[in-house]
């Protein structure tokens, strides 16, 4: 296998399936689907979630709520996603621990470090809720700062698009897709991967990522298994 060790970033949105808010259960059992299959060949495997389909900061403030106090709403939202799928996965048997930024014992553990990495030794699959835990950061961000904590070998940003293009495939129908852009390159023509924070993390702690379409069936398992899918940046 390419990767030992990888952390995948699912967003929020992406659990939405075909609705406009909320969490699909049909989406919820595709993604534990191809979860289980790269799992079940040894893989060392954290997942960060986001929480844009029930909840985002920068949104909340458009309609009044004050930014921080929206931050961690969205960071509570990540927890239901997070909880909802770490069900999902242990129901179809794989065995999992959520860590979370913030402080809920009842519900999960805190991030630990140390403890992050012996999970991950032991074959359980982590999944890392409510970010890094403080406001004004995202889960790209969060995905970025957990995988070089947890020495992960590569992002996988599991998106709706196939990769990363030249403009935005679905406002300009020229636009082409990298199979391959080196950071520097993405940096100089700001190519829409990642908010900047998780990005320059990435940058500077060489850390590769891999843009891809989390929703085309085997995909996930065709990266671990070497070939070449979507856009990589290192
Ligand atoms: N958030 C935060 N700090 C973090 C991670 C998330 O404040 O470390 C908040 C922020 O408001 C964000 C929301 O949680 O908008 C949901 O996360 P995100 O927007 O990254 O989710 P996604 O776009 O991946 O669904």
């Amino acid at each position: 296998m390419k990767y030992k060790r990888i952390l995948l970033k699912l967003s929020g949105e992406a659990l939405m399936g075909e609705n406009q808010h909320g969490i699909d259960p049909n989406r919820l059992e595709q993604y534990a689907m191809e979860i289980k299959r790269v799992h079940e060949k040894g893989l060392e495997l954290a997942i960060v979630i986001g929480g844009g389909n029930i909840f985002r900061g920068v949104d909340g403030e458009k309609s009044g709520i004050d930014r921080v106090q929206g931050d961690y709403m969205g960071m509570l939202a990540t927890v239901i996603n997070a909880m909802a799928l770490q069900s999902t996965l242990e129901k179809h048997g794989m065995y999992t621990r959520l860590m979370s930024g913030l402080k809920m014992e009842q519900v999960c553990e805190p991030f630990i470090r140390r403890r992050a990495i012996r999970h991950l030794e032991k074959n359980r699959i982590v999944i890392f809720g409510a970010g890094i835990g403080n406001p004004y950061f995202t889960t790209d961000s969060t995905a970025s700062l957990r995988a070089i904590e947890t020495e992960a070998d590569v992002v996988l940003k599991g998106t709706r698009v196939d990769g990363v293009y030249t403009a935005d495939p679905e406002k300009d129908p020229t636009a082409t897709k990298y199979t391959h852009v080196s950071f520097q390159e993405a940096y100089e023509k700001g190519l829409s991967i990642m908010d900047m924070t998780a990005f320059t993390l990435c940058m500077e702690n060489n850390l590769p990522i891999i843009v891809f379409d989390m929703n085309k069936p085997g995909n996930l398992f065709d990266i671990i298994d070497g070939k070449e899918v979507g856009t990589l940046i290192n």
